[in-house]
Parts: structure tokens; sequence; C-alpha cells
């Protein structure tokens, strides 16, 4: 510790510059916890570690705060868990909003709860690596701005908040390169104006390819669904509850495999067989697949009133890619005008953390289950890769800022009080 106090004392509020080859490279102290990533999961650990006194500054790829939310995500999107289940810490939603809140909605509260605990996120401060030094026991976090400004931070404290939807995935589909109309990840989807009158063609049956679909339906679109794999479908609500709601309710009293039968019995009784419009389900229920293997039941909105009616086909995966047209692995060939990817998103901590004990190399996220993936080793920490949504993210934002306020309490505070 003694080192840490040296360096402390040489550093604190200082900018230096070094010397690195061709440039210089900023060099900044800082005190507190260094947050990478201004999305919900960086704001509620900025907001936590701030209401226990911990200053930390936050650094944002992006010019603002949810860029998630205000850049990739379409139109039509609203939250797709009550209200009460996605509030981070320390400010609940306001009375008069929805219970599904909007995108829009969502990003207005964040942009309160910002201003409410005073974060400022330093944006478009893209980190390209962090790595521990063990020659002084700090975190060294490496960023580069805009014009190719490149910074280091250094801290005690380094919290990964980039999120498990960092990058799109793009699968490798047979002869995709090949195809004459427009291929688009779900990320740039803004809304099915820009299909009108065109045979679209999604590509997976998550909750966005399912949303997206209805969404192409609505604008007068035509759309298809690729459905690679089982999935269970649940309507949002049933019981005049919502699904979430009634099946964590539940939880507290019966076993998850009872609740599973529960909720795939209300569900045949609203749907009938999803199997038999082309949506089998896993041998295993949705909670428990959920708790297995991360893989969220979509929670349906509309779109399987529009399967069952014809209005968007379900098509088995997809054999190869033509200039116009689709063969698929029943042997049909089809022809498309757009392709629209629902493949979903990966975390990149994989491409810049140089740490790989806590997170695997393999799909960037915590090797240690929830709830025990937050605490790494020497102040890492994570929040939001829970694959529990913003509920994750609120209980990782309260477990780190306690954790934090411990050691900031035991080692930092009497030097710095007068
Ligand atoms: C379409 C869609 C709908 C969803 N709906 C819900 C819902 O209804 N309820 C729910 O609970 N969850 C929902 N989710 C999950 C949702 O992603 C999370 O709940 C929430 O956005 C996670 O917040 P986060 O801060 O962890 O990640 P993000 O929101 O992805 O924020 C991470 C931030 O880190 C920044 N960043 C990444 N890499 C770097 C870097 N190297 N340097 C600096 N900054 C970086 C990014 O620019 C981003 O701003 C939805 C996700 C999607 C895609």
């Amino acid at each position: 510790m003694s080192c840490l106090r040296e360096l402390e004392g040489k550093m604190a509020h200082d900018h230096h510059f070094i010397n690195q080859g061709l440039g210089l490279r900023r060099r900044v102290w800082v005190p507190g916890p260094v947050i990478v990533g201004a999305g919900p999961s960086g704001l509620a650990a900025a907001a936590c570690l701030k209401d226990k006194g911990v200053p930390s500054i936050v650094l944002e790829r992006s010019n603002c705060i949810a860029s998630l939310w205000q850049f990739r995500t379409y139109d039509r999107l609203r939250l797709h868990l009550p209200k009460k289940f996605c509030e981070l810490p320390l400010m609940p939603f306001p009375e008069d909003f929805p219970m599904y809140p909007s995108k829009q909605q969502f990003v207005e509260y964040l942009e309160a709860y910002a201003k409410r605990f005073g974060i400022k996120p330093v944006f478009e401060q893209e980190v390209e690596s962090a790595g521990y030094d063990e020659s002084v026991g700090l975190w060294r976090v490496k960023s580069v701005g805009l014009k190719g400004e490149e910074m280091e931070y250094v801290c005690r404290w380094l919290v990964v908040a980039t999120g498990e939807n960092a990058e799109a995935v793009v699968p490798d589909i047979k002869g995709i390169e090949n195809f004459r109309g427009e291929v688009r990840h779900t990320a740039e989807y803004r809304s099915g104006s820009d299909f009108r009158g065109k045979k679209v063609l999604v590509v997976g049956c998550g909750n966005s390819g399912m949303e997206v679909s209805l969404d192409l339906c609505n604008h007068d679109a035509h759309p298809s669904l690729v459905v690679r794999n089982a999935v269970h479908v649940l309507p949002r609500e049933m019981l005049g509850r919502s699904t979430f709601g009634l099946s964590m309710w539940l939880l507290k009293w019966l076993p998850i495999r009872l609740v599973d039968r529960f909720l795939l019995i209300m569900s045949w009784m609203i749907f009938g067989s999803t199997g038999s419009f082309g949506l089998d389900r896993p041998q295993v229920g949705p909670l428990e697949l959920k708790s297995k293997t991360g893989k969220t039941p979509v929670l349906d909105v509309g779109t399987l009133a529009k399967i069952k009616s014809g209005h968007i086909k379900v098509h088995p995966s997809i054999q190869s890619v033509g200039h116009h047209s689709v063969q698929f692995a029943n042997g049909r060939i089809e022809n498309f005008d757009a392709i629209i990817l629902a493949t979903g998103y990966k975390s990149n901590t994989p491409s810049w953390l140089k740490e790989k004990d806590m997170f695997s190399q393999k799909d960037g996220m915590p090797r240690k289950p929830f709830p025990h993936g937050w605490k790494g080793e020497r102040g890492l920490y994570a929040v939001g890769f829970t694959r529990r949504g913003l509920f994750g993210s609120s209980a990782d934002a309260k477990r780190v800022s306690e954790d934090i306020e411990n050691f900031w309490k035991a080692e930092f505070k009497p030097n710095i009080s007068p």
C-alpha cells in the first residue's frame, strides 16, 4: 500500500504526459473507481457510489448516455418488463409513466437519473485497453478519443459496465455476400416504414426478431421469420398480471419446475400449441432454461396472432442465400427484397480487458455464474453481465458500491478528511 500512497501523492489530480513513441498520451490519476460504459449499468454504479460518498469517473465511447437505447434500438421499443423491475437503484420511474415505458421515456428517465446524481460521463472516450500494473498495484485504463487523442486513467478500482450487448453478432450465412437486396442488423433497424410493400426475411426469433416482424407487418411489409431452434413464447400478461411479475411471485412459494408447468399450461390456454405454427418449445421449461443457459423466453406483444393469421410466415434455418433468393433447410426457395439479422449482440471485453481470470475470452462474460459474477480480483468489478437485464444491473451496482465503499472508507477517507 505504501507504493500506492506514494503514487497517489505524486499523481493526485495531476495530468501527466507520457511519451509513447509517435504521440503523447495524457495520464490522469483517478482517486475513485473508473467505470467503463455510460449505459444503465454504468449510471447505476456511479449513482450508488456517489450515494456512499465515493467519487467515480465514467468513460463512454459514444457521445451520450445509454447509446444502445438511443442509437441501436427500433422506434416501437418499450421495456419488455414492467417498470418496477427495470428501475435503477435510488430512483423509481415517475408515477405517470405507463407500466411498460417507451424507449423515449426510458431515456428520459436515465437522463434525469444522471442529472440527479450529478453523473457527467467523459464522452467519446473508447477504452481500448485496461490492465493491472503489478508494479504499482493499480489499473491502467487506456482510451482514445474521436480525434485520436489518447488518455491513460490510473485507478485502484475498475468497474466494467460495457454491457452484454456491446457489439452486434453477424452470423456466417452461406452466400449472403451475394445478396443484392439490403442486409441490416436490428441494431440499424428503426421502423418498418422503410420496407413498405417489401418481402423481408427476419433471421432470429428472440424478442427483437419477433417484434421487428410485427413492426414490419404493421407497416404493410411482408415479413417471414427464420426459426432455427426451439423457443419459448409466453404471453406478456396472464391472469391480469405481468407474466414476469407473476413468475417471480410464484417462485417464492413453488419450485421452478412447477412454476414452469403453470406458465406452459397458461400459454397453451392462451395461444394453443405454438409447435403447430412452427415454434417448437424446448424440452426444458422457460424459467429453468433461463437460469441454466441465460436464454430469455420471448414475451409476445402480438406477433403470434400475426403468425397464426398467416401475415408472418415461419421458415426453418437458412441453407444458402442467392442474389435475390433464400433456400431453407426444408429445400424451399423464396425471393426476398431485404434480410434483417435479429441475431443478437455480444460483450466486447475480450477486445480490451487484459485480465483473463474474471471474464471469459470466449463470450466476454464473467466466468462465475449469477449472483457471483460481479467481483473479480485486485479491484476489478462487473455490472450488468447477469443475463437478467436491468434488474441484474441494479443488483450488481448495489453490491459493487458496497464493496468499494468498505475499501474507500478504510484506506482513503482518513487521508482526505481535514
Ligand atoms: C432491443 C433491446 C431491448 C431490451 N429491453 C430490455 C427490457 O425491457 N428490460 C431489461 O431489463 N433489459 C432489456 N434489454 C437488455 C438491455 O441491454 C439492458 O437491460 C441494458 O441496456 C443494459 O445496460 P448496460 O449499461 O449493461 O449496457 P448498455 O446499455 O449496452 O451500455 C453499455 C455502454 O458501454 C459503452 N461501451 C461499450 N464498450 C465501450 C468501450 N470500450 N469504451 C467505452 N464505452 C464503451 C456503450 O457505448 C454503451 O453506452 C434490452 C436489450 C435490447 C437490445
